[in-house]
């Protein structure tokens, strides 16, 4: 291991954590894994990554911790509670926390760090499990921006496009804009489909044309082959969209912003999770609309 590279502790190593992770490793930092389940850990240490035992432990012997879990009680979890990582706190010590999660829990970590002199980043991610092993995720991260030039070269290893996008929060809520933009996009996409495939038209040409033209999405050129034969294996679970969104409209409240499509979106979001659909790729909210119209779009094709 190269010593002029911090040590890293690594806390959370789902679908997206343990990509992650193993870049970092194959970067050549040294790094200490921990996790509720064993067996991503236990893969991590067969690749030379060293097993932790609890988050202050594994805060106290790294210079650097990086979580990547699912929401604010986890993170408060793993930061504040018994046995947590700020039971380590110490000057010069730093946290990149990479979930998705309410911008105020992100001001809060980091109004702790800073009272003991250390710093606390939110840098959460866009582009999925795919970017995540290929190392070119978009990093939107907030907090002091001498702590962001200090996590810049690991940020750098698990990501292309890294933003600094302002104080403590401002990742968080640039996050949640995104997460906005992409439910309504798919519900959009859902509209379009549903209602063109029930007047009788070939769903695979509706795609092909509004691709051609100012309604073009990434959405439908990712999720394109979903909609399309109604198959919803994840990608991005409509559980964690809906987390996403019930995090966006709380800042709505917070800011005083009204959100009516993101609103929307969760309420049918709401409704794909109540009918056993939670765990779905977030495309399959077509499935709620296709409910609601009485026709799938993929028995149209
Ligand atoms: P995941 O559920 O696959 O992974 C979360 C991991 O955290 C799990 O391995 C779980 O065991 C672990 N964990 C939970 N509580 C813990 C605790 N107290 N201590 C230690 N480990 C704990 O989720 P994911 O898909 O990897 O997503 C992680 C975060 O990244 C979420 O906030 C999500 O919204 C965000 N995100 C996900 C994607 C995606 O495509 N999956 C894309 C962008 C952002």
């Amino acid at each position: 291991m190269t010593s002029d590279k911090p040590t890293i502790g690594f806390i959370g190593l789902g679908i997206m954590g343990a990509p992650m992770a193993r870049n970092l490793l194959a970067a050549g930092y040294e790094l200490t894994v921990l996790d509720l389940v064993q067996a991503p850990v236990d893969a991590l240490v067969a690749e030379g990554a060293m097993a932790g035992t609890s988050p202050a432990q594994v805060a106290a012997a790294t210079d650097v911790l990086i979580t990547m879990l699912p929401d604010s009680p986890q993170v408060e979890d793993v930061y504040l509670g018994p046995d947590g990582a700020y039971e380590s706190l110490r000057p010069g010590w730093l946290s990149i926390d990479m979930s998705s999660i309410a911008p105020g829990t992100a001001r809060t970590l980091a109004e702790r760090a800073s009272a003991a002199g250390a710093d606390a980043l939110d840098a959460p991610v866009s582009g999925g499990d795919k970017g995540a092993i290929a190392g070119t995720l978009s990093i939107m991260v907030g907090g002091e921006p001498a702590a962001f030039e200090r996590a810049r070269p690991m940020l750098e290893v698990m990501g292309q496009t890294i933003v600094h996008c302002g104080p403590a929060g401002a990742g968080q809520v640039v996050k949640v804009c995104n997460q906005v933009v992409v439910g309504v996009v798919i519900e959009a996409v859902s509209e379009a489909l549903v209602l063109g495939a029930k007047a009788g038209v070939d769903p695979a040409r509706i795609a092909d044309v509004l691709q051609g033209g100012l309604a073009a999405t990434k959405v439908l050129e990712m999720r394109r082959d979903n909609f399309l034969s109604g198959s919803f294996d994840p990608g991005f679970r409509i559980r964690l969209h809906l987390k996403d969104l019930k995090n966006a409209l709380e800042l709505a409240r917070e800011t005083g912003v009204a959100l009516p499509a993101a609103a929307t979106v969760e309420q049918l979001m709401r409704a794909a999770a109540a009918n056993g659909r939670a765990d779905l790729d977030h495309s399959g909210l077509v499935t709620v609309l296709e409910d609601l119209a009485d026709s799938k779009v993929c028995d149209a094709g």
